[in-house]
């Protein structure tokens, strides 16, 4: 074992130290072609054949159905923020062509700061008005703070949508949805009957292939950048149902607003991601992540494990309540898997927990800047035996604090 630090970072955050070594030889020489990935063309035909088994690593460890294609693009998340609505707009265009601007809707769900983030680009692209379907923040409408997914009897979709957007983690909140449909705090989608081609659109940048995707065949778009649990920046998945794949020139003709053909999910998808240029060492480490998860059970394995790591840290951080020295930031039931958040309570004592933190060799602790206090990321490279560690500074510190 090497004595490389623990990284708790957010994102780009940590990747298996296995991979890191495998890749340096890639970079040398990618599968024996003498030339680096970062070198070699993207219409090799080794790197198209590495390409078509990252996306069946993705189709087979997430069950993607036949109804989906797996995208790869760049951009991010805030990349798809915009083109989301741009394609889905022109969906809608397509679908309804005489139907006035004024009467069509988005609809977006707030849990927090990167779901107002995707609602603030809707609303400054226009084309629809944007109607707020459930909403978590609890201070005052203009805050960015949330504490939980709201309750299921306050979603209000509209009638026949343009999309209806949520992000399933909230990477900065610490807020995410129960991947157990029975759960109060669950998406809604009991409101969507299966099937029903509905709009749905989900961003899971900070919790793809951490745990199944509920209801996947129903959602249009799910989105994702590998840079938390699979891979680099550079790299932007999608799963995107078929009916959403649209001649966006064809809508265009009709009055939808001129799609970026960066943006527009046809030519991506005609063109097997290979439109233009791909991030090619992005793909390479995310393939290289793929085939280790693959090997260790996929999502199968995973799910168990990520469910016990949060659950480790989330009880040493009751303790540390109940002694009053820290404080959670989410209700119970909606705390996220991968971002666990929280204050440590006194003067100065954030910096003080973050530095014996890296004393110790664990670093990147600190919240996001626009919320301060504690953050935990827990990505799939994050080992059971990383969080032990974490889980028991957790407790000395309570301990030396209380
Ligand atoms: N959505 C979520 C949930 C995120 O965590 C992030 C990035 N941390 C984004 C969107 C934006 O992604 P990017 O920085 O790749 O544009």
């Amino acid at each position: 074992m090497s004595k490389r630090p623990i990284n708790f970072g957010a994102g780009p955050s940590a990747l298996p130290e296995s991979v890191l070594n495998e890749a340096l030889g890639g970079i040398l020489d990618f599968k024996g072609t003498g030339i680096g990935v970062a070198e070699v063309s993207h219409r090799s035909k080794e790197f198209v054949s590495l390409l078509a088994d990252l996306e069946n690593n993705i189709r087979t460890q997430l069950d993607v159905p036949p109804t989906h294609k797996i995208l790869f693009t760049q951009g991010g998340g805030t990349g798809q923020f915009s083109a989301v609505v741009l394609n889905m707009l022109a969906r809608h265009r397509l679908l309804h062509p005489t139907l006035p601007d004024e009467q069509r809707v988005m609809d977006y769900v707030i849990t927090g700061s990167w779901s107002k983030k995707a609602m603030d680009e809707a609303n400054r692209l226009g084309g629809a008005s944007v109607h707020i379907a459930a909403d978590a923040r609890t201070k005052s409408k203009d805050s960015k703070s949330t504490d939980g997914i709201p309750a299921h009897e306050d979603f209000d979709f509209s009638a026949d949508p343009v999309l209806i957007h949520y992000c399933e983690n909230e990477t900065v909140d610490g807020v995410q949805f129960s991947n157990d449909e029975q759960s109060p705090t669950s998406f809604p989608f009991h409101l969507l009957p299966a099937g029903g081609l509905w709009p749905l659109v989900a961003d899971y940048s900070s919790s793809f292939m951490s745990r199944k995707i509920p209801r996947l065949a129903d959602h249009a778009v799910i989105f994702a950048g590998a840079q938390k649990n699979i891979g680099p920046s550079g790299l932007t998945i999608l799963i995107v149902r078929q009916d959403c794949i649209v001649d966006v020139d064809a809508a265009a003709k009709l009055g939808a607003a001129s799609v970026p053909i960066s943006m527009a999910y046809k030519p991506i998808a005609d063109a097997g991601s290979l439109y233009n240029t791909p991030s090619t060492l992005a793909i390479y480490i995310a393939s290289l992540v793929l085939e280790r998860s693959k090997k260790l059970g996929g999502i199968e394995y995973y799910e168990p494990v990520n469910r016990r790591k949060a659950q480790k840290v989330y009880a040493a951080l009751k303790e540390g309540e109940e002694k009053g020295v820290y404080c959670g930031k989410v209700r119970e039931g909606s705390q996220s898997w991968m971002n666990v958040v929280f204050d440590v309570l006194g003067d100065n004592a954030d910096a003080k927990f973050v530095a014996g933190a890296e004393a110790l060799g664990m670093v990147a602790l600190k919240g996001h800047r626009s919320v301060g206090g504690i953050r935990i990321s827990l990505y799939n490279a994050i080992s059971e035996e990383d969080t032990d560690k974490v889980v028991s500074y957790m407790k000395d510190f309570v301990a030396q604090n209380s």
